[in-house]
């Protein structure tokens, strides 16, 4: 049956949801080698959106080979770097030109407001490939001066290295924001004179293949980027195969582990964005509007779904009782419905499964004895929505202050003073965000400098920016992307000793 398209606004939506989807791969459109196809759900309604073609070992197989042949082929790995700025910087204005149509995709196929995907997710997916279109005339060496200790004295060398791709690359990304997340993966890898292999999430396949189209119409030769749509198989395949360099993944920390695993075949380079559990410190100096502004932020934008939501609240004790009124008040005050309302502050979880695990922390929050101070429950009794929530009276050992939940869910904890709540803050697994609210400078940078967080945040929440480096010590993951680090994730330096 098809998706009725009566409430969408985009002509080329309403053509792209009504064409057969099929995967890139060397250039082609294909179906999966199976013919298998598999469902993609619109969250607010719980309706079939589209089917796309369930690719598996042998799809993998086919476009790994593909972007095989076109790393070896070699004249995209040689390409002029003015060349490869121009096509990174059409993909870039490509996307801005189609930027409703990809915000109302987004918002259809993953549930988020339909104003937030175009602010955020199009413009920044636009962003990254316009600053690593930047990158390419700017990859350098250096000239070294070495000692030589075994050559006679008067022998001279020069010596030099070179940042060279690392080669095919497999990227597999997650659902919360799909099309931002592939850009992450794609830009600086293209930047770079990579091929890729990307595997969107089951949940949200829909703009990445949208962003395939735009790839081929701005030039990416075949074989560059090939796009395979399918499940964790795809994944597992495409993380353990033999002819794949560099696996980049960002999702669970329980696949990433997996993906450690798979990758050891052949040592493939391995770089990880996982979980978080960030804590969010309010200091009794701060600003007490903007932090709740910036609380509630960090935890429901995305309804929660952001790895780097701010779900541990600490509010020092003497503004602790204030601070939860304002909170409770404007929480409760958020407007919860679909994704194309242009009202809806909360807009429902992606799929049934994540509704589940969500309420899942719900009840167990509950049972554990937490008490709601807001919210607390599913909402309505069609589409994935949950009421955006903050647990009180909770102990450090509760799975809601301790696991990551994955929704608009947060804990609001008091403390009494800085050393504890550095301490509190950094008794977690994760480390990938983390804020301080304050006016106090001086307790700005200390208290930054020893947050285990690979981002942190003052007087602010969400802050992400192509230029900024991000990723997580401890269990939210290996290396960093974004800024000059996805440089280095996507090059390997060579080092060249010439005797003159
Ligand atoms: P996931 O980690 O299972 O999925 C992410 C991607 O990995 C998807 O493309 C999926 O198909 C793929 N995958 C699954 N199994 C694989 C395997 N064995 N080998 C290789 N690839 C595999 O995430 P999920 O199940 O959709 O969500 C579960 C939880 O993960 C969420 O509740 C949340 O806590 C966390 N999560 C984190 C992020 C993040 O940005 N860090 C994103 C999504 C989910």
């Amino acid at each position: 049956d098809h998706y009725s398209t009566k409430s969408i606004s985009s002509a080329r939506v309403k053509e792209f949801l009504a064409s057969p989807q099929q995967m890139l791969v060397n250039g082609e459109w294909v179906d999966a080698k199976s013919g298998k196809t598999f469902a993609t759900y619109d969250p607010a309604s719980g309706e079939v959106l589209a089917k796309v073609p369930q690719g598996e070992a042998e799809d993998i197989d086919a476009a790994v080979t593909a972007a095989r042949a076109a790393f070896n082929e070699g004249s995209w790995v040689r390409m002029r770097p003015n060349l490869r700025e121009d096509l990174l910087w059409r993909i870039s204005q490509l996307i801005l030109e189609r930027a409703d149509d990809f915000a109302e995709l987004e918002s259809l196929d993953n549930g988020k407001p339909v104003g937030i995907a175009g602010a955020f997710d199009v413009r920044s997916a636009a962003d990254c490939f316009r600053y690593y279109a930047g990158w390419p005339s700017k990859l350098q060496g250096a000239t070294n001066n070495p000692s030589m200790l075994l050559a006679p004295q008067e022998a001279e060398f020069h010596s030099y290295t070179r940042r060279e791709p690392v080669g095919v690359c497999a990227q597999i990304i997650p659902w919360n924001f799909p099309l931002l997340m592939a850009a992450w993966k794609v830009a600086p890898a293209l930047a770079t004179g990579n091929t890729v292999v990307l595997k969107p999430a089951e949940q949200t396949p829909l703009t990445a293949l949208l962003l395939g189209r735009i790839l081929v119409e701005a030039g990416v030769p075949a074989g560059v980027v090939n796009i395979v749509t399918g499940f964790g198989d795809a994944g597992a395949a495409l993380s353990g195969h033999p002819n794949v360099d560099k696996v980049a993944f960002t999702g669970s920390t329980e696949v990433g582990k997996k993906i450690v695993g798979a990758a050891q075949g052949n040592l493939k380079k391995v770089s990880l964005e996982l979980g978080g559990k960030s804590p969010n410190i309010v200091f009794a100096d701060a600003d007490i509007p903007s932090a709740v502004a910036g609380t509630i932020q960090g935890f429901t934008l995305n309804s929660g779904q952001a790895c780097e939501a701010g779900t541990r609240v600490y509010v020092h004790k003497d503004i602790y009782d204030e601070f939860n009124a304002a909170l409770a008040e404007q929480v409760r005050a958020l407007t919860i419905g679909p994704g194309n309302d242009p009202d809806s502050d909360i807009t429902p979880l992606v799929s049934e499964e994540q509704l589940e695990r969500v309420m899942g922390y719900l009840d167990a929050g509950k049972r554990e004895g937490a008490r709601p101070l807001v919210g607390g429950n599913r909402w309505g009794d069609s589409g994935y929505f949950v009421e955006p929530t903050v647990f009180v009276d909770t102990t450090p050992n509760m799975s809601i202050v301790r696991q990551e939940i994955f929704g608009p869910v947060a804990v609001s904890i008091p403390f009494s003073d800085e050393e504890e709540v550095i301490e509190a803050a950094n008794d977690t697994e994760y480390g990938l965000a983390a804020a301080l609210w304050t006016r106090d400078l001086s307790r700005a940078h200390r208290v930054a400098g020893r947050l285990n967080a690979g981002s942190v945040w003052v007087n602010t929440y969400h802050a992400l920016d192509t230029a900024l480096p991000f990723g997580g010590y401890h269990q939210s993951g290996w290396g960093r992307e974004l800024g000059p680090e996805s440089i280095d994730l996507y090059t390997q330096v060579k080092s060249v000793t010439i005797a003159l």
